[in-house]
């Protein structure tokens, strides 16, 4: 048996009542903000990502499906979105739309990551990009979308947290300022988080050791040495959030696993998720479009799992399918009760008839499905009612049909060409 690769896996028809509740949410939500959708394709070229995401993350270092495309250009299949689409805001001259460009989008990822519940190698992710404004409004809009569309599917134990990473160069010396601090306190730190000091500081206020915990109190915050304009756009934008009602806890260990941030920084995490509690998050990335090649501009944007939301939300209300017809062939020698009997000639004269009747009820508007697979009249009727099918039109020959309203039963004999008015005519009762 061949079966999908591991850490992917198959959206079934019984899935989908979730999926597109989630869509017109976002579409819903997005579009009303002024939004538009956007598609880039599912690869791109890997320089791309080594440039736009930045060449120290894990996801390029080891999450990204690259491959040769035959005429030796590395292509990988795309781990996010927001590289791509600073990409199509450069490629097709978007800078010359009215400012901000605001695009949004919904599509599947890549990830050679270790699968596990919440964490896939095929993945789905709804983003919002806002490209060409540096105000703190739009960091807090983008955060309050977010944060309506988690709330519209009901994902559970929402908590939202927030940081600012300043710019680069803050960062650079905020790094080697915390440095100074772990090596002056390495004998009470973890030996872990002792052998990763030059390589990746930061880590340390992940660490789960008391002591270690204990020196990381006292360590130096990001938060405390933004410069002025980063920290009044920071404070402006929890301002915002403060009016709007949005709970959130600053977070100065908050780090996100992409180079391209600058300033604002926030993520959604659901306590119903367990390990992989990260919903959605994203942040501002000013210098992000210049690093690939375009007009120094200003962006923001985030991106949310569509598997986490729905792990963390899975009551989503099925909408029920509607099947206003099914549309059957009497066959031969097995006439509904009420009809008449239909001969062997009849049945198959009914054919065309039967299925002209549900393209004309198609385009008359109406769900309606042909009965495929020649079963008996008792047993279509069976699979009437397991459809929910509001009516059941027997076709007995080439003129006539039965009409069977499913719900109380009742059937009449008229013309198979009076069939649709017949249904349109009740249905407005
Ligand atoms: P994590 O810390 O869980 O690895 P991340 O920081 O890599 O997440 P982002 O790159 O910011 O995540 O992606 C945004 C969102 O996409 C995450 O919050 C999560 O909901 C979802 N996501 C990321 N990677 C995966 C994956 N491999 N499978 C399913 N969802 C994912
Ligand atoms: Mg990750």
């Amino acid at each position: 048996m061949i079966q999908a690769p591991k850490g992917t896996y198959d959206v079934l028809p019984s899935d989908q009542g979730a999926r597109r509740t989630l869509r017109a949410h976002a579409e819903r939500i997005l579009t009303a903000a002024g939004y538009s959708r956007i598609e880039t394709p599912a690869f791109e070229p890997t320089e791309l990502f080594s440039r736009g995401v930045g060449a120290a993350t894990d996801i390029v270092q080891k999450e990204m499906y690259s491959f040769d495309d035959g005429a030796g250009r590395s292509l990988t299949l795309r781990p996010e979105g927001t590289a791509p689409v600073c990409r199509a805001y450069i490629e097709h001259g978007m800078h010359k739309l009215p400012a901000p460009v605001k695009l949004w989008y919904l599509s599947a990822f890549f990830r050679a990551e270790n699968p596990q519940r919440g964490r896939y190698r095929q993945f789905w992710q709804v983003g919002a990009e806002v490209i060409g404004a540096d105000s703190p409004e739009a960091d807090a809009e983008l955060i309050v979308l977010l944060g309506e569309l988690l709330e519209a599917m009901g994902v559970a134990s929402v908590r939202l947290r927030l940081a600012s990473l300043g710019q680069p160069e803050t960062r650079g010396a905020y790094r080697a300022e915390l440095t100074e601090y772990l090596r002056a306190n390495a004998a009470s730190l973890s030996a872990e988080v002792r052998a990763r000091i030059e390589l990746n500081p930061m880590r340390a206020f992940d660490s789960s050791d008391p002591q270690t915990r204990a020196v990381m109190v006292g360590a130096p915050k990001l938060l405390d040495r933004l410069g002025p304009d980063d920290a009044e756009h920071f404070a402006c934008v929890r301002e915002l959030l403060d009016a709007a009602g949005i709970g959130y806890e600053i977070d100065p260990t908050l780090v996100r696993g992409l180079d391209y941030y600058t300033r604002t920084l926030f993520e959604f995490t659901s306590d119903s998720l367990g390990a992989q509690s990260g919903v959605g998050g994203g942040g501002r990335y000013d210098r992000l479009i210049e690093q690939l090649g375009g007009k120094s501009t200003p962006g923001v944007g985030w991106a949310a799992g569509v598997e986490r939301i729905l792990l963390a939300a899975p009551d989503q209300p099925r909408a029920p399918e509607l099947v206003d017809l099914l549309v059957i062939t009497a066959p031969a020698g097995d006439a509904p009760a009420a009809g008449p009997g239909g001969s062997g000639d009849d049945a198959r004269a009914a054919r065309p008839a039967a299925f002209e009747l549900a393209r004309e009820a198609r385009r008359a508007g109406l769900a309606a499905q042909l009965e495929l697979t020649g079963r008996s009249l008792k047993s279509a009727l069976k699979h009437a009612d397991r459809l929910g099918a509001r009516y059941v039109a027997i076709v007995n020959d080439s003129q006539q049909a039965t009409l069977r309203d499913m719900a109380g039963g009742e059937q009449q004999e008229l013309a198979t060409g009076a069939v649709v008015a017949a249904i349109l005519r009740g249905k407005r009762l």
